[in-house]
């Protein structure tokens, strides 16, 4: 965990890219929209023809289903290029502001310019598209870039490697794999932007790194996700909708619905399709779950042993398993999991759960819901599913998220046009489409002085500037 305890051949490396890529920054600032462009395009070309390499990699990783990675991996990162190839023109293009009364005779404009060297620290749970949506951005800006893949999927950080030494030259981008250690000596270098995304426990750690040089950050991080079903909301759509987020990528998504507040004139409804939702998606041949190869399974045994704990510690607590519960440790298998009868002094309803577990919620008021929600960290995700505004309205005004989808789950990530990201515990600035672009991105205010002057105000204050002030301070 300690820099000092790194390989100093690597530590060397480090710094010597480093280096090699400050002094690269300034060409790369230089880069017009076309050249960024290209850049982008060899990305793409390289992703759209490694298709298979990249389900294997994720496939050895954690049996992450090949369909689940065309959509979530592949097809994340294409229509994000997509958008930033049809968009980067204009971003790029210095914007024009209004000038107000008090500003006459001058023009003011904004340069969107890169911030210089960044660094992109990326998790294991979807270890592709985490690393390159934010690299795309990177690169849209203008910005040279390191980069470190979460050691927990080795197989496609070694894939990414790959990946970034056949498209780019190491002055340009630099991926570097391997464990804490690593992460911890880039954090010593200093960068002008840190982008990452992880646990709010190490968002921190970086953040206290960035506050040395004080670089800016970007936090994509997690927390607790309600999705919250009123006694109006179409419950089959419901329960589709909500087993698919939670269960995809079995449960290890930063957006899943991690707990569900379900009012309790439809509780038996809802989960009585949500079991029936569980068997269509996962077990539609009766031949168990555990065979589906629509299934991914737990990353690895620590986390495997961390979310049996999280359904075991509740049942000692009173919680029961309405649905699934087996595990098997051969293979890191956990069902998907419902529990009812949570309560608050339970691991499972304090901690991010990560995993397949869905504990069950029932309140009668609305206010229940805003209160449970509010008494915790201000989530990177909150769902609604209801078909009255009213009820829409009263839980969007009463609390506080990253990010809500109504009457779905999961889309706020893939939408081009929606700022992506979380609020404080849960996250720090957004990326999505011209987010990302900003967010690795100086907005540079420039104001020109085309003609007139503010030398009447200048000292001596005589009492004729006094009143030139005072008459500023009331028509202006
Ligand atoms: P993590 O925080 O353990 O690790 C993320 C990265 O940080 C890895 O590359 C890891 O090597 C590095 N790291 C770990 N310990 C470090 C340390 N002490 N110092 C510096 N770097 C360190 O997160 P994870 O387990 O890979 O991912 C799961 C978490 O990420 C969940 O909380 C999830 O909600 C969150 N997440 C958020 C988003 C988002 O977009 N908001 C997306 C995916 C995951």
């Amino acid at each position: 965990m300690n820099p000092a305890t790194l390989d100093t051949d690597v530590s060397t490396n480090l710094k010597t890219t480093f280096a090699l890529q400050r002094r690269h920054a300034s060409a790369m600032a230089l880069t017009t929209a076309a050249d960024r462009i290209d850049r982008l395009k060899r990305l793409q070309q390289w992703v759209l023809s490694n298709e298979q390499a990249i389900q294997q990699a994720m496939y050895a990783d954690f049996r992450k289903p090949a369909p689940e990675v065309t959509l979530a991996e592949i097809y994340a990162v294409n229509s994000e290029l997509k958008f930033i190839i049809r968009n980067l023109k204009q971003w790029m293009k210095p914007q024009r502001v209004p000038t107000p009364l008090s500003m006459v005779g001058t023009t003011g404009y904004i340069r969107h310019e890169p911030k210089g060297n960044v660094l992109i620290i990326a998790p294991w749970n979807y270890p592709f598209s985490l690393m390159v949506k934010p690299l795309l951005a990177a690169i849209a800006a203008g910005n040279v870039a390191m980069l470190k893949p979460s050691e927990l999927t080795p197989n496609t950080a070694a894939l990414l490697k790959r990946m970034v030494s056949e498209v780019f030259p190491p002055e340009e981008v630099a991926l570097f794999e391997g464990d804490a250690s690593v992460a911890q000596a880039l954090l010593e270098l200093p960068f002008n932007h840190i982008f990452f995304t992880g646990s709010p426990a190490v968002g921190r750690i970086v953040m206290t790194a960035a506050a040395r040089h004080l670089a800016s950050v970007t936090l994509e991080l997690g927390g607790k996700s309600p999705a919250i079903v009123d006694e109006t909301a179409s419950i089959t759509e419901a329960a589709g909708q909500i087993a698919w987020g939670k269960y995809l990528n079995n449960g290890q998504t930063c957006i899943a619905p991690d707990y569900l507040l379900v009012h309790e004139s439809v509780k038996a409804p809802f989960l009585d399709a949500f079991q029936k939702a569980i068997q269509r998606m996962y077990n539609p041949d009766g031949r168990g779950i555990e065979v589906s190869d629509s299934y991914a399974r737990i990353v690895n045994r620590r986390h495997f042993e961390r979310v049996r704990h999280l359904i075991e510690e509740a049942v000692e607590k009173g919680a029961t398993v309405r649905v699934g519960g087996q595990t098997n440790e051969a293979g890191n298998f956990i069902e998907p999991t419902v529990l009812e009868g949570v309560t608050p002094d339970m691991q499972v309803m304090q901690e991010e759960i990560f995993g397949p577990v869905l504990p069950v919620v029932t309140y009668r008021d609305k206010a229940e819901v805003t209160q449970h929600v509010n008494a915790g960290e201000k989530p990177l995700a909150l769902y609604i599913h209801s078909r009255n505004q009213k009820n829409i309205n009263y839980f969007l005004e009463n609390t506080s998220a990253g990010d809500t989808v109504i009457n779905d789950t999961m889309l706020q990530f893939s939408h081009p046009h929606i700022p992506f990201g979380g609020v404080n515990n849960s996250g720090i600035g957004k990326s999505n489409g011209y987010f990302g672009f900003q967010e690795f991105s100086n907005q540079r205010g420039v104001v020109r002085r085309d003609f007139g002057t503010f030398k009447f105000i200048y000292p001596p204050y005589t009492d004729k500037v006094r009143k030139l002030i005072h008459a500023l301070m009331k028509y202006f």
